[in-house]
């Protein structure tokens, strides 16, 4: 008899991999379908490092959603007998007035979260090598750290594969169908039916919803290590915090600590648009010189050799928030998860949890009105 899964899971990245793990966890039958190997460095989720952190500046409803995370993430740690999330502190810096300073410091009075208010002095004082301007202020939250995104998803996928679910990899979803009787997917190896679906396909998810017009656009992201020319240890300390710095509005970077490859910094505001079966995964001469031009800036005694680079994707919707909900037409079995816009990762743990609520019972304790579908299908009247 022809085998029919719970739920078919289409991409195996960090929220395609937790849900396996938590659908399988609560004993559905699950088929997960990933195009690449597990955990590759071709999609949104590699490069050895995660910013997590609680003082959300993006809006106070994601804290909520990060402390269950946090949970979340530190039940996978014991289950899976791994290390996977450090808890450095964080520093989310820029002027008085600029969108990271003042909305971490509103989730952090919304929420009542520990924090410290810093002035440009005990900036430098907490981060010697950060040489800021002395209009700048930060907000400090001791949980802030850093995940490791590739053994958060070899954990969930170990764990998944334990608990019975079937994962496929190497193995392209074509097409897809679905109606009230259940789901079908064509793949480049064959043919598979369940009763719902959820779509977890990233950068390509646009694809296989074209039909649903979701104003999504994905952007080339790039990935910079360096070698300190001076103070290599102090990048190596355990109490290195994570901090993005908004150095001018909505322009940001960000780091991390030194792991042993060199000391990793990215910007955060978006880079070029791009399709991700096309996209030139090179990083040029001309970008890392831009790199290069904030830290003289910022952090000098860090731009010395380049040590490794790497390209990724940011899959962005208008509001920079995320989309989690069922298919407009398919609102009984399709659900649809693009949790980046560049901050999802934090999240994948929780939103493994909050799928697998929707998938089974159709709502979610969490508040997740932000990131309904209708929101960009709303009516304008003039
Ligand atoms: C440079 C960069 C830095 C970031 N920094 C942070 C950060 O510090 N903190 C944070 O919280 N978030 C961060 N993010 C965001 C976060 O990494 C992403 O939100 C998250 O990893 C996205 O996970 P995903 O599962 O949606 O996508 P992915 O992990 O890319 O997974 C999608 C999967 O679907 C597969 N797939 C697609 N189409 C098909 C198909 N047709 N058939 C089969 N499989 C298919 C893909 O191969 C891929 O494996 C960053 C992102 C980038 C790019």
């Amino acid at each position: 008899m022809e085998k029919i899964f719970d739920v078919i899971i289409l991409g195996l990245g960090a929220m395609g991999s937790s849900c396996a793990y938590n659908l399988s966890k609560r004993g559905l039958k699950v088929l997960g379908i990933e195009q690449f190997s597990p955990v590759h460095s071709l999609g949104s989720s590699h490069g050895q490092s995660r910013v997590i952190r609680e003082a959300y500046f993006e809006h106070p409803l994601y804290v909520p959603l990060v402390q269950r995370s946090y949970e979340l993430w530190e039940e996978l740690e014991e289950k899976a007998q791994e290390k996977l999330l450090w808890k450095t502190g964080g520093l989310m810096i820029g002027s008085e007035g600029s969108a990271v300073f003042q909305g971490a410091l509103k989730s952090a009075l919304e929420h009542n979260l520990p924090y410290k208010k810093l002035n440009s002095q005990e900036i430098r004082e907490r981060l010697e090598v950060l040489h800021v301007s002395d209009d700048m202020v930060a907000i400090l939250e001791p949980r802030a750290g850093f995940l490791c995104p590739e053994k958060c998803m070899e954990s969930f996928l170990n764990l998944a594969q334990k608990q019975g679910a079937d994962l496929h990899f190497s193995e392209k979803v074509l097409s897809w169908q679905a109606d009230s009787q259940g789901v079908s997917v064509v793949t480049s190896q064959g043919e598979y039916k369940g009763k719902k679906i959820i779509f977890s396909a990233g950068a390509w998810l646009n694809e296989l919803v074209s039909d649903c017009n979701f104003p999504i656009q994905v952007h080339r992201q790039t990935l910079f290590w360096f070698t300190p020319q001076q103070k290599a240890s102090y990048f190596a300390s355990p109490n290195f915090p994570i901090y993005i710095c908004e150095y001018d509005s909505g322009k940001y970077f960000y780091g991390f600590p030194d792991l042993g490859e060199g000391v990793k910094v990215a910007f955060h505001h978006i880079g070029p648009k791009c399709e991700p079966d096309q996209i030139d995964r090179e990083v040029k001469e001309e970008e890392v010189e831009e790199m290069r031009s904030v830290l003289r800036s910022f952090m000098p005694e860090l731009n010395g050799p380049l040590a490794k680079t790497s390209v990724c994707m940011y899959t962005m919707l208008p509001d920079s928030h995320f989309l989690i909900d069922f298919h407009p037409q398919h609102s009984e079995n399709v659900l649809i998860l693009s949790p980046c816009s560049g901050h999802g990762f934090k999240f994948a743990s929780a939103i493994g949890e909050i799928a697998s609520d929707l998938i089974e019972k159709n709502k979610s304790p969490f508040d997740i009105e932000l990131f309904r579908a209708q929101r960009f299908f709303k009516e304008t009247t003039s």
